[in-house]
């Protein structure tokens, strides 16, 4: 498994995803994903949604579970990606660098809409999604809805060129609702709450 993991930020699975934390989110949908036909197919997932819902979580799990199902998968930051198309770009190693990022089955792109594409960016992640388009599936998360990758982008004109390619055929998944992160600490600040109480009280009668 070591060889084919690409570069996961860390360690998560489905299994240790609370689905009762998250209802904006189907489980039978992640699921679905889970059997890796979406990739198979070379289809594209994006999960949008707020910070902290989840979104990396659930990419890695499915990254993970590829890999057990022996895709290839790579996963990098929206940020790190671009720095790497323009970087290649100025060598005038392009083409290469487009053959080698279209090489895994499945390429997960993390954090896109975190900032904003430089003015050349947006043409050269087109060329990316162009390159992939049917052969290989993308999986992007964002914390932008689709409506705004126009300004994300920087080119409306660009950004509706991906989209068309990315949304042909995909699943869209979008998670609403509050930070898994804040809540777990709102949720132990309201547990030392709840135990100095106890501890006030450990000796008065229920
Ligand atoms: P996002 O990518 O949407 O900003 P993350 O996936 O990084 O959020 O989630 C933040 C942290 O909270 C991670 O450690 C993740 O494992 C955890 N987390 C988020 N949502 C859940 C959930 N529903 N169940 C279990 N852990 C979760
Ligand atoms: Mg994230």
């Amino acid at each position: 498994m070591a060889s084919k993991i690409a570069q996961f930020p860390f360690v998560r699975e489905l299994e240790g995803f609370e689905f009762d934390a998250q209802p904006s989110l189907d489980p039978g949908q992640i699921r679905e994903l889970a059997t890796c036909r979406w990739i198979a197919h070379g289809d594209t997932t994006l999960f949008l949604g707020p910070p902290g819902t989840g979104k990396t979580h659930l990419a890695v799990a499915l990254g993970r579970e590829a890999i057990r199902q022996n895709y290839s998968v790579q996963f990098v930051t929206a940020a790190t990606l671009v720095a790497l198309l323009a970087k290649a770009h100025m060598d005038g190693n392009l083409d290469k660098q487009l053959t080698l990022l279209s090489r895994p089955k499945l390429l997960i792109i993390d954090e896109l809409g975190y900032l904003p594409f430089e003015a050349d960016a947006a043409h050269l992640f087109f060329q990316l999604v162009s390159r992939r388009y049917e052969k290989g599936s993308i999986l992007i998360t964002s914390n932008r809805s689709v409506g705004e990758w126009g300004s994300v982008f920087g080119d409306p004109v660009v950004a509706t060129a991906i989209l068309d390619r990315l949304l042909h055929h995909s699943t869209v998944i979008t998670i609403r609702g509050d930070s898994y992160r804040l809540r777990e600490k709102r949720r132990s600040g309201l547990l030392q709450k709840a135990g100095s109480a106890l501890d006030n009280t450990a000796t008065a009668p229920q």
